[in-house]
């Protein structure tokens, strides 16, 4: 059994997988999924040590050396270009995922989806994703253990229709704007309380980054509208 994040993150990946899945931890996402399906094959890779030998004692406990081979390495250092059709990266703040996959994006000419899971920064997964040549093609917002996490589904474009996101669809994610999930009137009214408290900060603050204020208040505007 494993979290509903991971459960739904491992439910956009298609039959017979071909996966990496980068900063796996335990190795609990590659497990499920090469257990559900025979014939899925994934690599994990773990930069850590710890989080590594989670995941190699994972393997051997589920007996999956056949199908989930565990890597020791940062980011996409660990596999070879061709190697795999997607890409999972979970569980990590979207500025860390954006760096994994820009630092390797040379190892992706084969990879025609990325699964992310950012834990913050979603607007970075977004803009990098958009500007690489994939395209946002499923997204959703679910609540566990009172978070609010974004899961982004992305496919390598074979036609030459780039995904226009604009700034707010970069911050909302575009298909999100568009269902509203319940979860995503709870995570942008938290944040929009977040952001009040910052503003007021900046309110009060002596020396003030105009730019900055603006900006604030404008995704703040947005944010309110979004959940109306
Ligand atoms: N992906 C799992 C999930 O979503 O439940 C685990 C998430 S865990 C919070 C983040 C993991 O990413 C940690 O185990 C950490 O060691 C690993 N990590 C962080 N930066 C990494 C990098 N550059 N390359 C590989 N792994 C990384």
């Amino acid at each position: 059994k494993i979290s509903k994040r991971l459960e739904q993150v491992a439910s956009f990946l298609p039959k017979g997988a071909i996966f990496a899945d980068i900063g796996s931890d335990h190795a609990y996402l590659p497990c499920y999924v090469c257990q559900k399906d025979p014939t899925a094959v994934a690599i994990a890779g773990e930069v850590n040590k710890g989080p590594y030998q989670r995941a190699v004692e994972t393997v051997q406990a589920y007996s999956l050396q056949g199908q989930v081979e565990v890597r020791h390495g940062n980011g996409l250092e660990i596999i070879q270009a061709n190697e795999v059709q997607q890409v999972v990266i979970a569980g990590m703040g979207g500025t860390l995922i954006r760096d994994i996959l820009d630092r390797g994006k040379d190892k992706l000419p084969t990879t025609d989806q990325i699964i992310a899971q950012p834990n913050v920064d979603a607007r970075a997964v977004r803009k990098w994703l958009g500007n690489h040549g994939f395209t946002i093609t499923d997204e959703d917002i679910i609540e566990e253990n009172g978070h609010c996490y974004e899961i982004i589904n992305a496919k390598r474009l074979r036609i030459s229709e780039k995904q226009n996101m604009d700034e707010k669809a970069l911050l909302f994610g575009p298909l999100l704007l568009r269902k509203k999930p319940s979860a995503f009137y709870k995570k942008w009214e938290q944040e929009a309380n977040k952001l009040e408290r910052v503003l007021e900060q900046i309110n009060q603050a002596t020396k003030v980054d105009q730019k900055k204020q603006e900006q604030f208040m404008q995704e703040w505007k947005w944010m309110k509208e979004v959940i109306q």
